[in-house]
């Protein structure tokens, strides 16, 4: 399997980070050895001394999609998540002045907290675009998030995206930060939840 992470979705995060709103969806991705579960604990990677927490909608895809139309994207998935794209934000920022690829800053190993369970989407209603998620951290809520205000809906980025990379069952697609991104120390407990279920729960180390 493999991740699709999708940047810049939001105009509250394009905001704090000073970024042009995108014409169309800005992509990337993570291998599966970035893929963290069992709410095992996250390592600070040596590499970083600014790693950041960025919560976010994760999508299940649940068959193979190619070049699919907007219509029809949500029958390629049922189930949802909130998973965390960890950023070395001190190497992402030497990347982009750079203009080198991302890989080094966001797709390293365990960058991806998932929970191991994900939820039915008919169970929260059935409506991609109107689900709330948040991370707490240390009983503080840092940021808060909801679909509806994203700037490419999820069907709009599993129609641009298989475009280009055909998608396959099992594939992830973490759909973008809200405000609110900082980064985590060792110590920290993060829980992030999705319409009121806890989603994850571990530690920082
Ligand atoms: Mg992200």
């Amino acid at each position: 399997m493999k991740i699709i992470c999708i940047g810049h979705n939001y105009d509250n995060h394009n905001n704090e980070m000073a970024h042009e709103r995108p014409s169309a969806p800005v992509f990337f991705t993570k291998p599966d050895t970035a893929i963290l579960r069992n709410n095992d604990p996250f390592y600070i990677p040596s590499f970083t001394d600014e790693c950041h927490y960025e919560t976010e909608l994760v999508i299940k895809i649940n068959r193979i999609v190619k070049a699919i139309d907007e219509r029809f994207a949500h029958r390629c998935y049922s189930e949802v998540a909130v998973g965390i794209d960890f950023t070395a934000r001190d190497r992402q920022r030497e990347c982009v002045a750079s203009g080198l690829p991302w890989e080094i800053c966001k797709a390293f190993d365990k960058s991806a907290p998932v929970p191991n369970t994900f939820i039915p989407l008919a169970e929260l209603g059935g409506d991609i675009n109107a689900l709330h998620f948040a991370l707490d951290i240390n009983g503080k809520r840092v940021q808060e998030g909801f679909s509806g205000d994203m700037i490419f809906s999820p069907d709009r980025l599993i129609a641009y995206v298989s475009q280009f990379i055909t998608l396959k069952m099992g594939d992830l697609i973490f759909t973008g930060t809200p405000a609110g991104v900082g980064p985590v120390k060792i110590g920290d407990r993060l829980v992030a939840s999705l319409e009121g279920h806890t989603m994850l729960d571990f530690e920082v180390r």
